[in-house]
């Protein structure tokens, strides 16, 4: 998506989970362990040149997208914890995110 100041945006919509009772330790650790498997299945797509062939560079790439959005539920999970524990604004937080970005020179406008 691309809004009329020219910066791209991804849009993505992640459910709430409803049948757990997360609190912020546990989407804290469970953010961890998602961003480890990202990280090892990272792993495998830098060691595809090595002897050992178990999974084509396709289903690496396939995994690698599934760990992605693992880690982005569990930060999802964890915003709502913050909303609805905490009375966190997330839009209100998104909208300093992005001013932050601009600030760092990340993005400009
Ligand atoms: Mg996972």
């Amino acid at each position: 998506m691309e809004k009329n100041n020219g910066i791209k945006y991804k849009s993505i919509s992640l459910p709430r989970l409803n049948n757990l009772k997360p609190n912020i330790e546990s989407t804290a650790l469970k953010l961890m362990e998602e961003a480890g498997e990202l990280a090892q299945i990272i792993g495998k797509f830098r060691g595809l040149n090595g002897e050992k062939f178990e999974m084509t560079e396709k289903e690496v790439i396939e995994k690698m997208s599934e760990e992605l959005l693992d880690v982005a539920q569990v930060a999802v999970s964890m915003m709502f914890v913050l909303e609805e524990t905490y009375n966190v604004d997330i839009e209100e937080k998104v909208q300093q995110h992005i001013q932050k970005l601009i600030r760092k020179k990340y993005i400009r406008e």
